[in-house]
């Protein structure tokens, strides 16, 4: 992956993932688990280092999606399996650019 931004969106959203699911287990608990603030911590850190532009993407398509950002495989988005246009393929993995999904809007990212 060359684009930056995106992997470390994706750290972000695993990150944001980890965080639901305690606040989850704390729910059902109904006493705070360890770790929690730890993630908390690593989530704002990794925050600073977003563009806004990917962050604010990112915190809209979360109202929506679990996932807001999904990897493509065999130029299918990982989302919501639509296929992609060819174009996107050899642009998207050069640029610097936020591909999003025409189909689902996801945020999209190729893995090597
Ligand atoms: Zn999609």
């Amino acid at each position: 992956m060359k684009n930056t931004q995106l992997e470390i969106l994706v750290h972000y959203q695993d990150i944001d993932l980890m965080l639901r699911e305690a606040e989850e287990v704390e729910k059902t608990l109904g006493f705070p688990i360890e770790g929690h603030e730890k993630l908390q911590g690593a989530k704002k850190e990794l925050e600073k280092h977003i563009s806004p532009k990917y962050l604010h993407t990112y915190q809209r398509l979360r109202t929506r999606y679990k996932r807001p950002i999904v990897p493509v495989q065999n130029d299918t988005c990982l989302g919501c399996f639509s296929k992609l246009p060819t174009y996107f393929k050899v642009r998207a993995r050069e640029d610097q650019e936020m591909y999003t999904c025409e189909n689902c809007g996801r945020i999209l990212y190729w893995m090597n």
